[in-house]
């Protein structure tokens, strides 16, 4: 494992997060091996050489410490923006799991996006931190089908692992949903993926899906690699021809069928009354500490 040298791992006070309410955000990992196709942390604009390859940033507990610390306003902290913070080290190194206590110490909020189930492994300090302070987790799950999970997301736990996680995870009282994102064109854009996805949130307890832009976004150097990958995996489908046909090499590479997905989506979510749009989820998440805590608001 290489070590590399940081002077700041969270960020500075945002006054009025959009993104599920998050103040700050936190990255002790540089790089993830979950290998995911159309991963947006390889565009050249976040300059990470070697994505796939995990690093771990210096004294990346003391720094944490002294920063919460140092921090005037209480918020939610963020983490899994730039790379997984439960990627396969993180059993041995235990670094997220030692943040998290810190997290609690100083009665800070937390927001973890991941996609693996070793997350349930620290429900218990996450249920110390929602006993004073907000708590969300955002599990990503873009394929009701394993099989194409195996693909797409090679080295993480597949689609039903992740969703037995946010049982476990809702099981335990911890505010859990989906994000469901991004829809990859021509290859799980379709109702039968949404429907069975928000069928299986609400049987698991989660309590809200959240999508943006029924597509992907493609960057540079990201697109290559994305296009690189579906040659492989798709050999026969020519998916990246028809996707630059489609597209060209525009940014937002929304699915043909958006605006009929985005129906589907919107009832079924209300069927089974599962928040979908970002401020009710922040309300919903929030709203217990909106009392104790004035300095949320
Ligand atoms: S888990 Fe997230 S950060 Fe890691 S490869 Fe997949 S999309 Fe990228």
């Amino acid at each position: 494992m290489e070590f590399i040298p940081t002077k700041t791992i969270i960020s500075s006070y945002n006054e009025n997060p959009h993104w599920f309410g998050i103040n700050y955000n936190m990255n002790i990992y540089k790089g993830c091996c979950h290998g995911c196709i159309y991963c947006d942390s390889r565009s050249n604009c976040y300059q990470i050489l070697d994505f796939d390859r995990v690093r771990i940033k210096e004294n990346s507990i003391e720094t944490i410490k002294k920063e919460l610390q140092s921090k005037r306003k209480k918020g939610v902290v963020g983490t899994g923006a730039m790379s997984d913070p439960y990627n396969p080290f993180e059993k041995e190194y235990e670094l997220t799991r030692e943040a998290l206590k810190i997290v609690d110490e100083y009665r800070f909020g937390i927001g973890i996006a991941t996609k693996s189930n070793l997350i349930t492994r620290d429900i218990d300090i996450l249920k110390k931190i929602q006993s004073h302070s907000p708590v969300i987790v955002k599990m990503t799950i873009t394929t009701f089908d394993d099989e194409l999970c195996k693909k797409i997301e090679r080295k993480v736990c597949t689609s039903e692992e992740r969703f037995k996680a946010i049982k476990e995870l809702s099981d335990n009282n911890i505010y859990t949903g989906v994000l469901l994102m991004p829809l990859l064109p021509f290859i799980n854009d379709n109702e039968d993926n949404i429907k069975n996805i928000i069928r299986k949130v609400h049987e698991c307890g989660g309590k809200f899906i959240f999508t943006y832009g029924m597509g992907v976004t493609l960057r540079n150097n990201q697109r290559e690699y994305y296009f690189q990958q579906l040659r492989k995996i798709f050999p026969r489908e020519n998916l990246d021809k028809i996707y630059m046909n489609t597209f060209g090499d525009v940014y937002e590479n929304t699915s043909p069928n958006a605006t009929y997905l985005w129906k589907i989506f919107k009832s079924e979510c209300e069927k089974y009354n599962i928040l979908y749009k970002m401020e009710d989820i922040i309300k919903d998440y929030k709203h217990n500490y909106e009392r104790t805590q004035i300095t949320w608001f």
